[in-house]
């Protein structure tokens, strides 16, 4: 069996296809999306999920989150005595997915299709198929996520022709894409979106607002445990926003109650400059496939952030009309790289499904660049397969040698849509030994051919000399060194994972602990009590026992949580 990934930004979630349906499998919580947060405590154990996120609020220096903004970088997140690279806490993430699919399942979770935003570049893409490694898995694909929304999306009715836009707002990425679906054939058309904008800018926006109204010092303002617990409560905070016209934020901080009431329509205009970035990347994908607003079919909204009233409202005014139909926007796109599994599965259920996606980003090279009157004016990105091209793609380009003498052709091979090619990402260099002629006299053909897998070839002609040059560049994964791999995997496995079965005992005490922080008074001393008395029954081991307390322990908080934290 194949299974299909949503390595979110903020959420993942694993999904498989039971009876030819899609379907998310719940983890170790009985919940189906695990937050993407790694934590350690001070033993070394390492936390990943709901439990992780509680302890956000109190230990953020031994908590990652947000760390899939840094993927195919090379920085590294320290956590307690140690640090991970971003791929390491994927694949921690991958790892949980994993074993509490295979322990709901009770089958063996191997092979995987996992979703990328479609504007990943190569590096971040390479970077995903090398955590989904490190935790064991065998990625077979990686699914632009609006394209998995869209399949999952199309093949509820794929009988009915359609054009029709993937609006995705997750907590830290922005997708848009416009997919065509006609005669079961679903083709995306383009692709764009942001890498850095998503739901937590908003929730930025909110922690800002409340350090201007609490009058907050400037040390208060630079104090990372502080912004992070105004950040924990501005989170919850801005969800209240769908509901309600106005919010009030408390926060203690060096131990005073500090207190905003922030309104909606001024959340809205502090948030102008974020809505107006959501704006561009829709507005050139529908350039891009040469559609107008008027000529969609239909909106689907995806992502946890899209569930914010004013995101709404900006949909609404941009497209002239609400989304047409309501899909979890949660679970969408793991639900559809499931879809994507039957496929390369050859699940019979969609026999009659055919999926073609587009290039996200263009590719070319480095060239010299001429003026009018042909002087040599600097070097200039030479396009060669341009973005939102349908793959499998293939196309050439003809340069000549610059020099007389040359002796040698250096081809750089970019990714990115800069005129300027230090902006770009650079992929790989091909250097070719030419014979010495004047200049001009020897061609040489560039032939770059990119498959549906994201994997490009280049191919150098120099017809005069007979020399051909073939360099596969991102054929994902291979660039990996397998013993730096098992090196790297070898030390995940040491680490002290925190019991899945026991998530939820813990997930529960790191609430109330964080409860506890965030009270004050009479409320605080409840919650000291239900934590003891919860903390005393873990400790006699009857698992019956454990449970009945559990629930109770989860009803108090709950109770406790609603009420307020005053
Ligand atoms: P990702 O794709 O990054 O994993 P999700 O699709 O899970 O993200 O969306 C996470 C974002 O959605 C977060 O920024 C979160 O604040 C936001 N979000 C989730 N639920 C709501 C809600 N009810 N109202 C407003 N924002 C929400
Ligand atoms: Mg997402």
């Amino acid at each position: 069996m194949i299974f299909g990934i949503d390595l979110g930004t903020t959420n993942s979630l694993i999904c498989y296809l039971k009876d030819g349906k899609p379907e998310a499998i719940p983890n170790a919580m009985g919940k189906v999306l695990t937050p993407s947060v790694v934590g350690v405590d001070d033993t070394g154990t390492v936390f990943i999920g709901a439990a992780a996120r509680e302890r956000l609020y109190k230990f953020p220096n031994l908590t990652a989150h947000s760390f899939k903004r840094l993927m195919g970088t090379k920085q590294s997140i320290k956590l307690g005595a140690r640090e991970y690279k971003p791929e390491d806490l994927s694949a921690l993430v991958l790892r949980a997915l994993k074993s509490d699919a295979e322990a709901y399942l009770g089958v063996e979770v191997k092979d995987v299709v996992i979703s990328v935003p479609a504007y990943f570049n190569d590096n971040q893409r390479k970077a995903t198929k090398l955590a989904g490694q490190l935790a064991g898995l065998n990625v077979l694909r990686l699914i632009n996520e609006p394209t998995a929304a869209a399949l999952f999306h199309g093949i509820q009715d794929y009988e009915a022709a359609a054009k029709f836009l993937i609006f995705d707002l997750g907590g830290g990425t922005f997708d848009v894409s416009i997919l065509e679906k006609f005669d079961g054939i679903m083709e995306v058309r383009a692709t764009g979106g942001d890498s850095f904008l998503g739901g937590d800018d908003f929730t930025q926006v909110l922690v800002s607002l409340f350090a201007e109204k609490a009058s907050l010092s400037y040390a208060q303002k630079q104090n990372p445990s502080t912004l992070s617990a105004i950040r924990f409560v501005a989170e919850n905070a801005k969800r209240s926003f769908s509901e309600q016209p106005q919010i009030t934020l408390d926060v203690i901080i060096d131990g005073v109650q500090k207190s905003a009431l922030i309104h909606l329509d001024e959340y809205e205009a502090a948030c102008k400059g974020l809505l107006d970035r959501l704006r561009t990347p829709i507005e050139r994908a529908l350039r891009d496939a040469r559609l107008r607003v008027s000529d969609l079919d239909e909106l689907v909204m995806v992502g946890g952030a899209t569930r914010m009233a004013i995101i709404r409202k900006l949909v609404t005014q941009l497209f002239g009309r609400l989304p047409a139909r309501y899909i979890d926007p949660d679970q969408t796109i793991a639900l559809g790289a499931a879809v994507c599994a039957g496929l390369i599965d050859r699940n019979i259920v969609f026999d009659e499904v055919v999926l073609t996606d587009v290039c996200p980003h263009t590719l070319g090279t480095e060239v010299i660049d001429y003026d009018y009157q042909n002087n040599p004016v600097g070097l200039t990105f030479l396009p060669i397969i341009e973005r939102n091209i349908v793959v499998p793609a293939s196309r050439v380009q003809s340069v000549l040698t610059a020099h007389d003498g040359q002796t040698q052709l250096s081809i750089r091979v970019f990714q990115g849509e800069s005129r300027d090619c230090s902006k770009n990402v650079l992929l790989d260099t091909i250097e070719i030994d030419i014979p010495s002629k004047p200049k001009g006299e020897i061609s040489a053909d560039i032939r770059f051919t990119y498959d549906i897998n994201g994997m490009l070839e280049v191919d150098v002609d120099v017809e005069k000399a007979n020399i051909h040059k073939s360099l596969i560049i991102s054929k994902l994964g291979a660039h990996v060194d397998p013993e730096e791999l098992e090196e790297r995997r070898k030390v995940l496995a040491a680490l002290k994972i925190h019991p899945r079965d026991q998530e939820e005992n813990r997930y529960l005490v790191e609430r109330a602990e964080r409860l506890y922080e965030q009270s004050l008074g009479e409320r605080r001393n409840t919650v000291r009590l239900v934590l003891t008395q919860f903390i005393s029954v873990l400790e006699k081991q009857d698992l019956l026992e454990i449970k009945k307390a559990r629930d109770a322990f989860n009803m108090a908080l709950n109770s406790l949580e609603s009420e307020g934290i005053w």
